[in-house]
């Protein structure tokens, strides 16, 4: 697909057109990558942040937030969780730290997760960005996928989301993308769809810059507004949410048409626009489901936008409302399997 078919694409408005779309990309789905839905159970290891993302509600200069890390042992408990549940893989994600300190405990937690599990768990980390050798280390302790989101593709929006600092820069993150990958990380990125001065065109970028690096996954979902950022001054600009939602389905159709084989995940934020929002995404084309894992105490500290859902689901209760959506939608659950691609 060109660019101006990708921008086509998301600017239809029919909903027998929507219908149409999806039915395609359901079709597409099925024959490529099956209706197998793969969970990565999300554990939010701490908040705290050395970045400013104008967007974002954990960014390291809201006062407003109280900082937590878990332990080792609230970790091993959720993944213990995730095991005895037969998810396949487990998400570590945090806010951007680089201490020494930081890289060796996540560095220890990965081995003795690996060891808990037999092995038998694949991890992702989010951990943002960090030193080539730093990545390095990691691997070798036993996480073999990274989720490091380019927010935007395009340097001109990404320059308007963030401070301009050299922690903060676009040219250093795809660089960081392309040391995950020549490392042998199964590589993850994605974006955010409905931000404040985000044009069709700029989603169509953001799809093709998705295959020219040719990921293994892709987690986008909608911008969600922060009552204590600074990009929240632009929140009457956003789309509705209804709108801002359809958007995202349709970012999620098209990359299955554009990347048949890759892993999509239904993500947390579409859940926040609409009840349905995540099973809407599976039958729109994704096949990855993260339910959440980190201790109930901890949700509403590691909170990205405002209206985040789940804040008081124990994981035992997101377990069975996870599969119940996921069969609502038509699919099964890919249990125990790593769900690589
Ligand atoms: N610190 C790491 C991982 C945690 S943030 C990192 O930044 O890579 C994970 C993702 O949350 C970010 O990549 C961003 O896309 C998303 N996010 C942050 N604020 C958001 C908001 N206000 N609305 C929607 N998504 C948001
Ligand atoms: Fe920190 Fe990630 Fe939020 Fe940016 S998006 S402020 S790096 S947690």
């Amino acid at each position: 697909m060109t660019r101006s078919e990708l921008i086509e694409l998301l600017s239809i408005d029919d909903p027998k057109a929507l219908q149409r779309l999806f039915a395609r990309t359901q079709v597409v789905q099925s024959s490529v990558v099956g209706t197998k839905v793969f969970l990565r159970g999300l554990i939010e290891y701490s908040n705290r942040c050395r970045k400013n993302c104008y967007y974002c509600g954990i960014r390291g200069g809201n006062r407003r937030v109280g900082r937590y890390e878990l332990t080792d042992g609230e970790v091993l408990q959720a993944v213990d969780f995730a095991w005895r549940n037969r998810y396949g893989s487990i998400v570590l994600q945090s806010g951007e730290r680089q201490s020494a300190r930081f890289v060796s405990r996540i560095a220890r937690l990965l081995r003795q997760i690996k060891e808990h599990t037999h092995g038998e768990v694949g991890i992702t980390l989010s951990c943002g960005e960090q030193p080539d050798e730093v990545y390095r280390q990691w691997f070798e302790a036993g996480a073999h996928r990274y989720l490091l989101r380019i927010e935007t593709a395009s340097p001109a929006l990404y320059a308007r989301l963030h401070p301009a600092t050299p922690a903060h820069d676009f040219d250093a993150r795809i660089t960081a993308l392309h040391q995950l990958k020549a490392i042998g990380y199964r590589t993850g990125t994605g974006v955010m769809i409905g931000l404040p001065f985000q044009t069709p065109g700029d989603l169509a970028d953001d799809l093709l810059f998705f295959r020219r690096m040719d990921v293994a996954m892709v987690g986008m979902g909608p911008y969600l507004e922060h009552r204590d950022t600074p990009l929240y001054r632009y929140k009457d600009r956003l789309l509705p949410p209804a709108q801002r939602l359809t958007l995202a389905l349709k970012m999620v159709a098209a990359l299955r048409l554009l990347m048949p084989h890759i892993n999509i995940a239904a993500t947390t934020a579409l859940q926040a626009l609409h009840p349905t929002g995540r099973e809407q995404a599976l039958q729109a084309g994704a096949n990855v489901f993260m339910p959440n894992l980190t201790p109930v105490e901890y949700r509403a500290s590691y909170r990205l936008y405002d209206s985040k859902p789940c804040l008081h689901e124990s994981p035992g209760l997101c377990m069975d409302c996870t599969a119940c959506r996921i069969r609502l939608a038509g699919n099964e659950i890919g249990y125990g399997e790593w769900g690589d691609r």
